[in-house]
């Protein structure tokens, strides 16, 4: 597992690429994690696409994306309030 590129858009929807299992992967993903767009080099995408759902790269590669960043990005609304540090005791 390679990630060669994670970053968040300026509309919120973050991209990634990377090499899994020595294939190409790339993915759009919305705030929610969910895949927008994915695209692999492997068979199974190339018949099905993200239709019958995604392949165990893409899988692969949007886990490792939501575990290496628990929160993508947490951006409060206009005219919020900047919201209270969460402090554990
Ligand atoms: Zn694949």
């Amino acid at each position: 597992m390679q990630i060669s590129r994670d970053e968040t858009r300026p509309d919120g929807l973050r991209v990634l690429e990377g090499l899994v299992l020595a294939t190409e992967v790339s993915l759009l993903l919305d705030g929610d994690g969910r895949m927008l767009r994915g695209r692999c080099s492997c068979s199974y995408h190339f018949l099905g696409g993200l239709r019958r759902g995604p392949c165990r790269h893409l899988q692969a590669l949007r886990d490792s994306a939501n575990t290496a960043a628990p929160k993508p990005f947490e951006r409060p609304a206009p005219g919020t309030p900047p919201s209270v540090s969460r402090e554990c005791h």
